[in-house]
């Protein structure tokens, strides 16, 4: 029987293949996954969804719609053992951990859920078909194999920038470089690109993260594939690149979260929103088509309070409107003695601020929305392109200053703010210079104009709306999933 008809059947019949998805516990990581197990299931396989007590009551009203509308997704909370490695209780994910310690620590609680996966799914009726962890889950691989089935990893990055991590880890490219500025030309990379130690995405190089960085890049060439967020159309050359590259399979599936038919499935898989939505879409409302800009940097970069006050000055210069999301650990800096200065009274009308979380996708969504001032993480950028939305870029830390090439050079949607410092979380802050206001102004001013550029970006960010949303409704994504649902069926069978 050939492969294709073995699928259709069983999609047809149950059992459907089992896929086991272990996410990393960071928002960035986590909400991609959630988007792919309803990817996964929309094309009719099982998914029992990893998380732990702490990250499930996170995800709460994800897990309450899956079970509403009785999709085939089990959220399977492991208790994370806390305790043994000596971290706080309900301390479960990246950005709760304070300093390195604790993260090395919440790196060992995750190894030793070997043992807790490993017998739940002994205890399962519907056998594994697959694991799908993230790269920050190495211990997987060895579940994996005692269990006979294909581990596949996912990233999180675009196929630019996993081919240019790839070439550097790998190929040790950096081993001996001292200066984290210094420019490398990158061997193997389909055309000439310069990259510095500093702005690529490190392997956990930190002492006592030895051993973990070691198993990362040897499970990560054990991997039997690779899916990404990505979707072929977005970056062909770097796709087929990447994939010859590492010599498997490379399934890049998406944008993943326009799988989902309601919007507040979308809201749903993030932190609680800070702000009311229907507040925030009645302002969106009240504003001319792609007339603001909004502003977000992600969910774990930090802004020192003294760049809080240049965006501020630079916003209110620029005269757009703007919605600009200042998280709550940049709150922990004076915020509200700088808006009690009169700020926020003075662009009352025009700017909105959310202090905390806000539900960025919908945001995005939204016809007012005409630009995005972004820290370049993959989940915002390619949510940014699936908007139709054009990006100025601010990259802070890991793959972003990649990202950041992508969408300048490649994809030629975006202006750079020119930022140079790495920033990194836990105030773990190198060489920070702050973007001047000017700067700020002058890449907004650019961005949301009516010069000939600005148009142009604008219709090459319309361009590629379409091509994501044609490859995940039953183009280029779609068949990647009935690949990889093939690939998981054919080598269980
Ligand atoms: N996000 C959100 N509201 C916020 C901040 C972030 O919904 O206030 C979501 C955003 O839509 C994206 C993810 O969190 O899906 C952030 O991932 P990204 O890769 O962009 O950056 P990271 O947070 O990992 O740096």
């Amino acid at each position: 029987m050939k492969a294709k008809q073995i699928v259709m059947n069983i999609l047809d019949d149950a059992p459907k293949p089992h896929f086991v998805l272990v996410p990393y516990m960071a928002q960035g990581h986590t909400i991609p996954m959630i988007d792919m197990a309803h990817l996964l299931a929309k094309h009719g396989a099982f998914v029992s969804f990893i998380t732990t007590p702490e990250n499930a009551t996170r995800i709460e009203p994800t897990i309450d719609r899956a079970r509403a509308l009785n999709l085939p997704i089990q959220f399977v909370p492991l208790k994370l053992p806390c305790a043994a490695v000596g971290l706080p209780d309900g301390c479960e994910s990246a950005d709760k951990v304070l300093d390195k310690e604790q993260l090395k620590r919440l790196v060992d609680a995750y190894g030793m859920l070997h043992e807790p996966l490993k017998s739940y799914l002994h205890a399962q009726s519907n056998p594994p078909s697959c694991i799908i962890s993230d790269l920050c889950q190495p211990w997987t691989g060895d579940v994996a194999r005692e269990l006979g089935i294909p581990r596949l990893m996912f990233n999180g990055f675009c196929a630019f920038s996993s081919l240019c991590r790839y070439i550097t880890h790998q190929g040790k490219v950096f081993a001996n470089v001292a200066d984290g500025n210094k420019l490398i030309i990158l061997p193997g990379f389909p055309h000439h690109i310069e990259v510095s130690k500093a702005r690529s995405p490190g392997n956990f190089s930190y002492p006592g993260f030895e051993q973990f960085g070691k198993k990362i890049l040897e499970e990560e060439r054990r991997a039997d594939g690779v899916v990404t967020n990505s979707f072929y159309e977005l970056e062909p050359l770097y796709h087929e690149a990447y994939q010859k590259k590492i010599g498997k399979k490379v399934w890049s599936v998406g944008p993943m979260f326009l799988c989902y038919n309601d919007m507040s499935a979308v809201t749903a898989r993030g932190d609680k929103p800070s702000v009311d939505e229907k507040h925030c879409l009645q302002w969106l409302d009240s504003m001319k088509p792609a007339s603001v800009l909004y502003v977000s940097f992600g969910s774990m970069a930090c802004t020192l309070l003294s760049q809080i006050e240049e965006i501020a000055v630079a916003l209110e210069a620029s005269k757009s409107p703007f919605l600009w999301v200042i998280k709550s650990d940049d709150l922990a800096s004076d915020i509200d003695r700088f808006m009690a200065e009169g700020f926020e009274e003075r662009i009352r009308g025009r700017g909105l601020i959310i202090q905390g979380w806000a539900p960025q996708a919908m945001i995005l969504s939204h016809p007012s929305v005409g630009g995005f001032m972004t820290h370049c993480g993959w989940n915002s950028t390619i949510e940014g392109i699936s908007s139709g939305i054009p990006m100025i870029t601010w990259p802070h830390c890991a793959e972003q200053f990649l990202n950041e090439k992508l969408i300048l050079d490649t994809l030629k949607i975006g202006v750079s703010v020119g930022a140079q410092s790495v920033a990194k979380r836990m105030m773990e802050v190198h060489e920070i210079s702050i973007v001047k206001r000017d700067q700020i102004e002058k890449a907004v001013l650019r961005l949301m104009g009516e010069e000939m550029d600005a148009e142009e970006r604008r219709m090459r960010a319309r361009e590629l709306k379409q091509k994501a949303a044609q490859a995940i409704n039953g183009g280029s994504s779609y068949n990647n999933v009935q690949d990889l649902l093939e690939y998981v069926m054919t080598r269980k069978i």
